[in-house]
């Protein structure tokens, strides 16, 4: 029989287990609660990246193989933000086994980091300065058959996540590639988080938010949502220029609510320290 220690033991792990997935009760405003390896971790992200690019000195691309596309797409509120995933057939992901990374990652979800005003809202921050929102294309191993399998195996190479930084578009245009997502959300169908994925039967593409040409910069690092695994490369994008967004973009994404009821105004975690990591700088050419 359970012991009521043991129970809580095992929901925590699982629980615990998968990257802005999860059904902890998080939030933003204390986030010197969050638990375990959060605070107490050397190799943690988001951080400020100062370093000068024209010390590049890797080249990388994006491989023809990349996609993140599909005919249809699901969608889930998982209370701290808005969740995508799409048919692994049609999503191959950035990391097909050359370009940026020559570890082959498999897609597994795109999601999103934003501010309560556009003057904040990545993570990342690149030379002190914030972006309106950061997409996150979250990949796993492919050696592994899950994000989790691979989470569970504790390597370090585990998780490859790209960054892309996006800014206000100075003409207010709403960004075209994120309007089937945006449209959802408008029409009030995520407003509450969900276990469940939704699936939306409108054709999604959201390779257009990847710069062709773009400094793009390395470094090891964590989950930036609860459990923190330092688990994570990170490839950051330093151009902004394929990903613009609008006000009514972001205001779509803030309606969303957490599992109190309270909208999502902000959820971009704080800046951690570099310690003695070291960024490396990838200099992108366009091969797709
Ligand atoms: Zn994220």
């Amino acid at each position: 029989m359970f012991s009521s220690k043991l129970y809580i033991l095992v929901v925590l792990i699982v629980t615990f287990s998968s990257p802005c997935y999860s059904q902890i009760d998080f939030g933003y405003d204390d986030q010197s609660t969050w638990p375990g390896i959060c605070t107490t971790g050397h190799a943690q992200s988001p951080v400020d990246i100062d370093v000068n690019p024209s010390k590049a000195n890797k080249h990388g691309f994006i491989s023809s193989e990349s996609s993140i596309k599909g005919d249809s797409f699901k969608i889930r509120n998982t209370g701290e933000s808005v969740t995508v995933r799409l048919l692994e057939e049609t999503a191959t992901g950035l990391f097909p086994g050359e370009g940026l990374s020559s570890t082959k990652f498999c897609f597994d979800n795109a999601h999103f980091h934003w501010g309560s005003s556009s003057k904040n809202g990545s993570e990342h921050t690149i030379r002190g300065r914030s972006s309106a929102l950061e997409v996150h294309f979250v990949h796993y191993n492919c050696e592994f058959d899950s994000l989790k399998s691979a989470l569970d195996s504790g390597r370090q190479d585990a998780i490859a996540v790209a960054g892309i930084l996006c800014d206000i578009n100075p003409s207010s245009k709403p960004n075209k590639a994120l309007s089937p997502i945006i449209s959802q959300l408008q029409a009030g169908q995520l407003k509450t988080p969900s276990g469940d994925f939704t699936t939306v039967d409108k054709p999604l593409d959201l390779l257009p938010l990847v710069p062709k040409r773009s400094f793009v910069y390395t470094y090891q690092g964590s989950l930036t949502t609860p459990t923190c695994n330092e688990q994570v490369t990170w490839f950051v994008f330093s151009s902004t220029k394929s990903c613009k967004v609008s006000e009514s973009d972001l205001k779509a994404l803030r309606s969303i609510k957490n599992s109190k009821g309270h909208q999502v105004r902000t959820n971009h975690r704080d800046l951690q320290s570099l310690n003695d990591r070291e960024i490396q700088t990838l200099k992108l050419h366009s091969q797709y």
